[in-house]
């Protein structure tokens, strides 16, 4: 009989999650599923280049994890049970439960209206690929002169403004950020942008809380109408609500609450990583919703789940932050560098060594998702019997 892992959602952290898991425990102890909607890999710190029209690379599922012990499931999850211990998902072959002993809950976000009027109706987002392709389709429609409106000031709005800006020079592009642009960065950082947003001609709105959204403007806190033939909203990211159906304990925005180890802090089976998990990093901050952290929380979720089942030693590696890596278009970059706990300092690296810089990052990323098992270790622990039998509970009291 072996412990049956169940990984629920293969993007970044999902994927590597159930790579790692294949890398650290013996296929003759453990059964490792992945469970994910879509065939391929889908690269979310792309989205806005696939809007503006760049053809990303095909990355499908069956290839990578093809020989690694990873059993794929082409499914969506519907629910998760965390008292009877299973999952609902509903695929090809109809609706269809699993049973689990550990979870791993990977399912991610999506986008965030804010509960902004008109936003959900009449504007467009790049939080995932159906979102991108609808706004690629739309871009390719708009005549020149016709104005674009990215409303957010945050990472993935400077990304979306900057490439539709530079693949569409003969579109107007604005910008709405709620406060300053770029004013959370070092003074090298601020002035770098700047330059190069003025560079692409995108006209920026700063304090700019954005009240609603119409089919062909977006009305601001303090009175201002700003014409858009197209808005794209990048204010935020929100789960997927399934997690807050369930018994687990969730933020009121419906994050599972794990500890150090990304175990729930309520269903000891239950691991969550990446944008779906609420983890406090450090100078007790939590952890905001990026790669960059939650690729980390996935490889201290596997090395937890590992050493519980083989009786190793619990990890306790430190999740830090290095820098925030901004694309501003294909051309132009920023890497501005920070604290662990994500606070910037005065040095940043800006221009095309920064954009290539980005473009490794983002690289990197996809290979290693590409290549699950790569570095496979020879010596691997053994899950032991009783733990295989005694699935959650062996784990509930490590
Ligand atoms: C345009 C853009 C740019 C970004 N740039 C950066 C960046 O530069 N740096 C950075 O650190 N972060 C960036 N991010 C954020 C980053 O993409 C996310 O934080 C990251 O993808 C989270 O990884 P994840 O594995 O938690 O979720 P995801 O990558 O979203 O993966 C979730 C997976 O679950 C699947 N799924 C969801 N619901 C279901 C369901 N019901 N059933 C089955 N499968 C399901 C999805 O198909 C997907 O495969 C960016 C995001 C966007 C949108």
């Amino acid at each position: 009989m072996r412990h049956r892992i169940i990984v629920l959602g293969a993007g970044y952290t999902g994927a590597f999650a159930a790579g790692r898991l294949a890398r650290r425990l013996r296929r003759e102890d453990v059964a490792i599923t992945l469970v994910n909607a879509e065939p391929d890999f889908v690269e979310r710190v792309r989205m806005h280049q696939l809007a503006v029209g760049q053809d990303l690379r095909s990355r499908p599922f069956s290839g990578m994890f093809a020989g690694t012990g990873v059993e794929l499931r082409l499914a969506k999850v519907t629910g998760v049970d965390v008292d009877r211990k299973t999952v609902a998902v509903a695929g090809a072959d109809g609706a269809e439960e699993l049973g689990y002993d550990t979870l791993v809950y990977a399912l991610g976000s999506g986008w965030n209206a804010q509960g902004v009027p008109g936003t959900a109706e009449h504007a467009f987002e790049i939080a995932g690929r159906p979102g991108a392709l609808r706004l690629r389709e739309r871009l390719a429609r708009l005549d020149a002169g016709q104005t674009v409106v990215v409303v957010g000031g945050g990472l993935t709005g400077l990304e979306a403004a900057t490439e539709i800006a530079e693949t569409r020079p003969d579109l107007d592009v604005a910008l709405a950020a709620r406060g300053g642009l770029g004013d959370w960065l070092s003074s090298k950082g601020r002035e770098h942008l700047r330059k190069v947003v003025g560079r692409l001609g995108i006209t920026v709105y700063e304090h700019a809380a954005v009240t609603g959204v119409e089919a062909d403007r977006v009305a601001t806190a303090d009175g201002r109408a700003i014409p858009a033939a197209v808005t794209v909203w990048t204010a935020g990211f929100a789960v997927h609500p399934i997690a807050k159906a369930t018994a687990l304990e969730v933020t009121g925005a419906g994050q599972i609450v794990v500890d150090g180890t990304m175990r729930s802090v309520s269903h000891p089976d239950v691991y969550a990583v990446g944008d779906a998990a609420m983890v406090m990093g450090p100078g007790d901050k939590p952890l905001r919703m990026s790669c960059a952290s939650g690729v980390p929380t996935a490889w201290q979720a596997v090395d937890a789940i590992a050493a519980r089942l083989t009786g190793g030693k619990l990890p306790n590696v430190p999740i830090r932050y290095f820098n925030q890596c901004i694309s501003l278009g294909r051309k132009e970059g920023l890497i501005q560098y920070v604290t662990a706990d994500d606070r910037v300092v005065r040095a940043a690296l800006t221009g095309r060594l920064a954009a290539v810089y980005k473009e490794l990052v983002c690289k990197g990323a996809a290979w290693g998702v590409a290549n699950p098992t790569f570095g496979l270790p020879m010596r691997r622990r053994r899950v032991t019997r009783e733990r295989v039998a005694a699935g959650s509970a062996v784990a509930a009291s490590a």
